[in-house]
């Protein structure tokens, strides 16, 4: 993590984010048939998802710069669902993993022999701490 210097642009605008850790503690998800927290965006689970109050819904997506999950139903980019206790109050993210750009990539094309990247031309991060979040977004007014 300490090859990021910079706050991200965010792509969801949401003001405020959580790690994964302190959503879930603080919205409780539900699990669904299988006992994982994330329901299907087709068949059953996503009827039951469409049942719910839109305030109860979250959804994981995939955006430019990596992965997050955001209160609401949406459905472009979108991975899977999740319904919480909780209703969220306010727009809420809660980023999972970022893409950065491999520093290969500054003379153009990724180098297909790059040993940070393995010539893709990113490395994905994860997002587990408080600190890692604000590592990359900055302080967070929780
Ligand atoms: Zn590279």
């Amino acid at each position: 993590m300490d090859t990021i210097t910079q706050p991200y642009k965010n792509w969801s605008n949401a003001l405020y984010r959580l790690t994964y850790d302190e959503w879930l503690e603080k919205y409780q998800p539900i699990k669904n048939n299988l006992s994982t927290y994330s329901f299907e965006t087709y068949g059953d689970e996503l009827e039951y998802v469409l049942q719910q109050d839109d305030k109860n819904v979250w959804t994981e997506m995939e955006g430019m710069e990596g992965i997050s999950i955001v209160n609401g139903y949406h459905l472009v980019n979108r991975l899977c669902y999740y319904i919480t206790v909780k209703p969220w109050t306010k727009d809420v993210e809660i980023p999972i993993s970022i893409d950065k750009q491999c520093d290969c990539m500054s003379e153009g094309d990724a180098k297909i022999d790059c040993g940070e990247c393995g010539g893709v031309g990113y490395m994905t991060f994860y997002i587990d701490t408080r600190e890692e979040l604000e590592m990359i977004y900055g302080p967070q007014d929780v």
